[in-house]
């Protein structure tokens, strides 16, 4: 220990990265020795604290010289809805026999080993093509490996996307939370889009939380797509609006206040602000809101209009009223529906928020 302090700093190596248990600078086996596992990265490789600092201090100013952020991406319900074949129902039995995709382009795709049928999200292929001019993407779904490399390669076949970013449970230290921690960046400079916001305790503040896509049937009372044999529109579904929001806050990080640098700028911040404004001018009117079940997730989604600048009422009132979101879609219409449309006012179901 000594005779290491006595040398000149840089003839010291410090085991800042290791493949295998090996310093990929010395070539010595370390054994006694802490780090964070970055398998993602390279099978094998451990980096000290230090060094992952190093990389992300690095990764970021290389980004931002690029005009770039990070975008740090859910797999499913997020791009994608995914189930095993053996658990169709008897209304989704007739997907087996519709001619799967086997190109790069398509959008329906049948697994095996194990069976499973795969629905891309519509315009993934869009967001994912301009998204990758605004940002470096992760992929980072709560599933094996195997699989999230599996759906990489869908949905990115030329490889032109991801590269290997693409993080999974495996390389999660707690199970079953998700973290920043991982990518090679800082906060200030990542937004995460994901449907499920329980799995990013300690990340709210980076969160686009997006409308769940559930093309296959679930355990709930409504019909999925599959069933209705319908889809999430392409123009006007969820992918649609958040890439307008991506390149909103994108825009507003490179081009706002250029005194400021990159380095000093909050992606937080920004999405704070423009998460006030979505919704600011509107009043809405729930509709069909009574039916029990229901109630508590309806009563998140006012909670969410707020949080997105709106004003909920609870009367129909046709001189304040801008929006009717109606609650139900496969119920028979309900009064206020036909108020709505009475009235030209806008009446969107729930995905709309
Ligand atoms: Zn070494």
């Amino acid at each position: 220990m000594e005779e290491a302090i006595n040398k000149p700093k840089d003839e010291v190596c410090r085991h800042a990265r290791l493949v295998h248990g090996t310093c990929t600078n010395c070539g010595q086996f370390v054994d006694d020795w802490h780090g964070v596992a970055f398998d993602y990265v390279q099978e094998g490789l451990m980096l000290t604290r230090d060094e992952i600092a190093r990389l992300k201090d690095t990764n970021i100013k290389k980004l931002f010289d690029e005009k770039k952020l990070q975008l740090v991406i859910d797999l499913d319900q997020t791009l994608l809805h995914s189930k095993s074949v053996e658990k169709l129902n008897l209304e989704e039995k007739y997907l087996e026999n519709i001619q799967a995709d086997s190109g790069g382009g398509g959008l329906f795709y049948k697994l095996e080993t194990p069976e499973r049928m795969v629905k891309l999200r519509p315009f993934v292929r869009n967001f994912l093509k301009e998204a990758s001019t605004m940002f470096e993407l992760y992929i980072y779904p709560m599933g094996s490996e195997f699989y999230g490399k599996r759906m990489a390669q869908l949905l990115d076949p030329q490889g032109n996307y991801f590269d290997n970013r693409v993080i999974s449970k495996h390389d999660l230290i707690d199970k079953g939370k998700k973290t920043l921690d991982l990518v090679l960046g800082q906060e200030s400079g990542i937004i995460i889009l994901d449907d499920d916001e329980t799995v990013w305790p300690d990340h709210k503040e980076n969160l686009i939380t997006i409308f769940p896509y559930s093309y296959f049937s679930e355990k709930r009372k409504r019909k999925s797509y599959s069933e209705m044999k319908k889809d999430e529109s392409e123009s006007y579904g969820a992918l649609a609006f958040t890439i307008k929001v991506l390149r909103g806050i994108h825009g507003m990080f490179f081009n706002r206040n250029k005194s400021i640098l990159p380095c000093n700028r909050d992606v937080r911040i920004l999405m704070r602000i423009l998460q006030s404004k979505v919704l600011k001018g509107c009043v809405i009117f729930f509709s069909g809101v009574d039916d029990d079940d229901e109630c508590k997730e309806c009563s998140d989604f006012v909670v969410k209009a707020k949080e997105l600048g709106a004003e909920c009422i609870d009367t129909l009132d046709s001189s304040s009223v801008t929006h009717v979101v109606s609650w139900t879609r496969t119920k028979t219409e309900g009064e206020s529906d036909g108020w709505a449309k009475k009235e030209k006012k806008f009446l969107v179901n729930q995905r709309w928020i």
